[in-house]
């Protein structure tokens, strides 16, 4: 993959090249499918798909991330009100947008807009967003609680973790991620810290998801392990907004 350019993002935001793709995500126990992650996808007219990893640093540092999450946002309640309004959306909010004052401001306002209830709403952020000015994390953290919507700590386990952060936010549901997943299969150690996460989530009343399931092993696995949720290639990749009522075709809803 070439490295993009701050230039093609500003043009790509522009021409809308950016759009959020969905990926399902089940209950482990029943395999019912609880709702979507929506994850953002950029079709470069000339280099083809560029990953998320790459233009959503990119935009973090060019001051774009602000218009290309409203923009993400806009068309994820819009494809949202077309599904069953069982099921939950799961957004990904940049680490720097959890330190803006205005973003629950913003997130109301585009659910009004779309008819989007904020109860199905699930926000994913990851601990690096929350080294910064604490207090500010719980106020807006809690002003997003009070329009009715849920939060999660994504990516757990790695980075700048820090127990802290489960103590003094509320959240609603832990990630577990995708690495300790993966190793689950190999060694002891992997298999026990997997069952840890489960347990100090349980204990904080947390929803227990795990990322990266990729097979019926792990998947029989994390729900001996007594996780709720699962979320991976085993159950379906990201899927454009046009795939999905033949995806949800072939589900059984709760
Ligand atoms: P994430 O939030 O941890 O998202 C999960 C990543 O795992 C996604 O990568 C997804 O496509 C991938 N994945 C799903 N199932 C499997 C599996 O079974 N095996 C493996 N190996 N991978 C799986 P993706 O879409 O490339 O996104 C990468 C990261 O970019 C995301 O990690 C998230 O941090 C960020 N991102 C994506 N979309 C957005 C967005 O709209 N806003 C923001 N702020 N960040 C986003
Ligand atoms: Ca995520
Ligand atoms: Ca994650
Ligand atoms: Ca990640």
């Amino acid at each position: 993959m070439v490295a993009a350019h701050p230039t093609d993002l500003r043009k790509a935001l522009n021409a809308d090249e950016i759009t959020p793709y969905f990926q399902p995500i089940v209950e482990l126990r029943t395999g019912v499918l609880t709702g979507f992650e929506a994850l953002a996808r950029w079709r470069h007219p000339i280099q083809g798909p560029v990953s998320p990893d790459i233009f959503i640093p990119l935009a973090e540092e060019n001051g774009l991330i602000g218009i290309l999450t409203r923009n993400l946002l806009r068309r994820v309640f819009t494809v949202a009100t077309s599904i069953p309004e069982e099921l939950s959306i799961s957004f990904n909010i940049s680490p720097l947008q959890f330190g803006d004052r205005s973003l629950s401001q913003q997130i109301s306002s585009a659910a009004k807009l779309a008819g989007f209830s904020l109860k199905r709403l699930i926000l994913e952020i990851t601990e690096s967003a929350l080294i910064g000015n604490m207090d500010q994390a719980q106020s807006i953290a809690q002003e997003l609680k009070d329009l009715g919507v849920s939060l999660a700590l994504d990516d757990f386990g790695t980075g700048y973790s820090s127990l802290r952060h489960l103590q003094a936010l509320p959240f609603d549901e832990l990630k577990i991620d995708a690495s300790f997943v993966r190793e689950m299969s190999d060694t002891r150690e992997s298999r026990k810290i997997v069952a840890a996460i489960i347990g100090l989530g349980h204990s904080l009343s947390l929803t227990t998801v795990a990322e990266g399931v990729e097979t019926t092993e792990q998947a029989e696995m994390l729900l001996r392990l007594g996780c709720d949720i699962g979320q991976g290639w085993l159950y379906g990749p990201p899927v454009p907004p046009s795939d999905l009522a033949a995806f949800l075709s072939t589900q059984s809803l709760s």
